[in-house]
Order: C-alpha cells, then structure tokens, then sequence
C-alpha cells in the first residue's frame, strides 16, 4: 500500500518534469534502470541483465538522440550522448519488459562539497515547485576515496536542503520524497521512479510460436507472453483470395505493433485455402471450425518446432466462441505436444479489450478485414465436439491432407517485423 502510494506521489514530479524539459530546463543526461531481482540470482542473473540491455538499445534505437547503455555495480544506466527527447525516451523505456522503475538522473562532475550541496538544492527547487513536503536524503559511496561517509553526505545535504527551504521537513521513516544522491566517478542525482511495465526482459525465457489472427486476441496474447521474457515467432494462416492481402497487411502491422514491446517478430505467413476447401468438401460443416483449428495447431507446432520455439501461443479465452468451449479447447489441444500458453484463458473480451488499448494494437484489430476462420464458418458448429467422432470425420481427409500440409509447409513466406 505505502509503496503504491508513493509510486502515484512520484508520477507527479514527473509529468513536472516533462514540462519543464519541454520549456528547455534539460537538466538530465542519464537513466537509472531499476528491474525486479527476485529470483535473479547467479547466472540467471547474468543472462536477465544482458537480455534486458538488449532491449533497451532496441528501444532506444527508436529515439531521436546518441545513447550509452552501461552495467556498472549491479546498476544499468542509459547514458545521453548528445541532446535527446525526454518524453521520447521515456515512452520508448517504458516499452521494454524487465523495467521496474525509470529513473532520471542528474549527473555532475565532482567539484567539491559545497558546489554539490548547491546543485542538490537546485535539483530541488526544479524538480519540486511546491516544497511542502517531508524529504530524506540517501547518499551512496560507490567510490570509497570521497572524503566524507554516506551518513556525512546525508547530514549535510539535508541541512542544505532545510536552510535553503524553511518548508522542507525531513522525515526519515517515511519520507513524500527520497533523494537519491551516487558518488562513482561522476556524482548522479535522482529522487522520481517513472514507473516501468515490469515482467522481464524478452530474451531471457525461451521462444514461442504465437498463431496470430487479424483479431483483438491473439496480439494481446503475444505481448503477454513476452512479458514474461519470451521471445516471439509468429504464424498466420492467409486463405486467398478469400482473404484479401489487405488482411495479410493487417496482421503484419499488428505483429509490428507486438515488436514494439516483443523486440523484431519473425512472421510465418502460410497458405491455408487448399486445406480449408478440402476439409470444407470433406468433413460435416458444423465440424468445420474444430478440424480447421487442430491443422491450425497441427502446423503451427511443425513450423515451431523447426525454428527453436518451445511452445505455442493462442488468444482463446473459455468460452468466447463456440470453438473455445472447454470441450472444443480439448479436442483442439490434442493434437499438440508442445505446451500450448493462452495467457487469456480467463479473460472476459473487455478486460482484453483494454490491453489493447493499453499497448495499441485495438485500432488496427477492428478494422473490418475478412478473416479465414469467418468465411467458412458453420451457422451452428459443434460446442461439445467429441474427439472421437472428429477423429473419425478426419478420415475422410485420409487421401490427401499429409501432401496439402506439406505444401501449406513449403508456402511459409517469412516477413521479419521490426517497430520503427
Ligand atoms: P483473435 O481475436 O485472436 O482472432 P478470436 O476470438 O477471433 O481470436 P478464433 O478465431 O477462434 O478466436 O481464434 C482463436 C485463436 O486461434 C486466435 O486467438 C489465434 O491465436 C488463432 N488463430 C485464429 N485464426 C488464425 C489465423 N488465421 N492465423 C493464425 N492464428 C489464428
Ligand atoms: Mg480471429
């Protein structure tokens, strides 16, 4: 509760400063990067930071301005090396899973006490236009030959602080603001914790077959996952002419929205219409969906487990359609045997719907392309299908789906989505 309570007090300043940095008070030139430890340990950890300064440059390529991302001490720290755009910067940060907190940090040469006790009021004075507040000072000596302790530092920039602001009280149990101040080589100033989307780095987890459709789902699905640090492979199964190449065009810019968080995405595009028109002339039509989802799952997992991935990803949610009943989750699980995520599994479509707001992708997912799984869709399909008589309908594809499979395989068209 505390700790929420005073991530929202922190956002305040922070909208401040966006301000302030746009009047051309452009007093930052570094970020401290806070992440999560828990259970980063060992060489977990090691792989959990690299991964993590991966995506940030990812992120930062995006940005307007010279970077240096730098692990010092068990600290990353983004470093301006030419004028940037706060707000920018901060947006595309705050894109990278495995940040906890975004920290703008004031950095300054190391001139003597009392120029630093001048430059932390100042600090203040910017930073927090109102000064009725309690603050606490914490100094940290990343470099031993500075000749006063932390606790010295402390003193004597709170006194500092009092006399220059008769508001300011110190409180040093539970202080509105904590003043951070770092002697490495440089002195670094920061007190506001922008706060960050959490999860951790992509990289660090694996890799994973997302089935992406045109729709609200399946993107909402992707980004989950590579919330939890799990790089993204994407298949789509394209009908033409059924489906227009706009609706391809859809599913590569929603794929290019999920990189913005998921790092570059390799798109499988795979031709689908031979199987679907067979199946269609071959199987009942209120089967159609369900078996046209077990050669969905059946050739997602073929070409995921060509490329590295170790399990797949579905936007179904219990229930949404007759296709995501639990019986028809079953009959459609059975055909794998990777692990299948569908982190929305208990999703109502508005809590999905307000993900993708969140990250983007809803304007592009109602757009009003066909989709191949609607063209063909039964008026009454199965809600219990029993596997057994599904299984026993597939024999009727006996003759010729092995080869239509292998050549869905052989049409894979590989888009590499990038956010720019
Ligand atoms: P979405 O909004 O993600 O399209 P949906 O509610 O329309 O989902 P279905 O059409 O039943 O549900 O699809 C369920 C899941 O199957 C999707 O979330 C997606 O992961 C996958 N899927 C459906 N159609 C396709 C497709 N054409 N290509 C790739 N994956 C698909
Ligand atoms: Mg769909």
């Amino acid at each position: 509760m505390s700790c929420f309570a005073s991530r929202l007090y922190v956002n305040k300043p922070a909208l401040q400063i966006a301000a302030l940095v746009k009047k051309g008070v452009s007093m930052f030139s570094a970020f401290l990067i806070k992440y999560a430890e828990i259970g980063v340990k060992g060489k977990n950890r090691y792989l959990f930071e690299e991964a993590l300064v991966q995506q940030i440059k990812y992120a930062l390529k995006r940005c307007e301005g010279e970077f240096k991302v730098t692990r010092t001490d068990g600290r990353i720290y983004v470093h301006a090396l030419s004028d940037f755009d706060y707000e920018e910067t901060v947006d595309n940060l705050k894109t990278v899973f495995g940040i906890s907190g975004i920290c703008p940090v004031v950095h300054v040469e190391d001139e003597g006490f009392e120029k630093l006790a001048e430059t932390v009021v100042s600090y203040v004075d910017k930073v927090y236009p109102d000064k009725h507040m309690t603050f606490k000072v914490q100094a940290r000596r990343a470099r031993k030959n500075y000749p006063m302790n932390s606790m010295e530092i402390n003193m004597a920039l709170g006194e500092a602080v009092l006399n220059a602001y008769s508001e300011m009280k110190v409180d040093v149990h539970h202080p509105d603001v904590m003043l951070y101040v770092e002697i490495r080589e440089k002195i670094y100033i920061y007190s506001i914790e922008i706060p960050g989307p959490g999860g951790m780095p992509v990289g660090s987890n694996g890799k994973a077959m997302l089935l992406l459709s045109g729709g609200i789902d399946s993107p909402v699905a992707g980004y989950m996952i590579a919330k939890r640090g799990v790089k993204i492979d994407a298949v789509y199964f394209h009908a033409p002419p059924y489906t227009s190449d706009r609706a391809k065009q859809k599913v590569v810019d929603l794929a290019k929205q999920v990189s913005r968080y998921a790092g570059p995405v390799y798109l499988h595009v795979i031709n689908f219409t031979d199987i679907q028109l067979y199946i269609y002339e071959k199987c009942p039509h209120e089967e159609l969906t369900i078996i046209m989802r077990r050669y969905m799952m059946k050739i997602a997992e073929m070409i995921a487990k060509e490329n590295d991935c170790l399990g797949l990803i579905t936007g179904e949610s219990i229930g949404q359609v007759a296709s995501q009943t639990v019986q028809s989750l079953a009959v459609t699980n059975e055909v794998c045997t990777l692990p299948v995520f569908r982190p929305l599994i208990g999703f109502d479509k508005m809590e999905i719907v307000e993900v993708s707001e969140k990250i983007g992708t809803y304007e592009t997912s109602i757009l009003p392309f066909e989709d191949c799984c609607t063209i063909f869709v039964a008026k009454h399909p199965v809600t219990k299908p029993n596997l057994n008589v599904i299984k026993r309908h597939e024999q009727n594809l006996t003759e010729k789906i092995d080869e239509l499979v292998q050549q869905a395989i052989e049409s894979d068209e590989v888009v590499i989505v990038k956010y720019t």
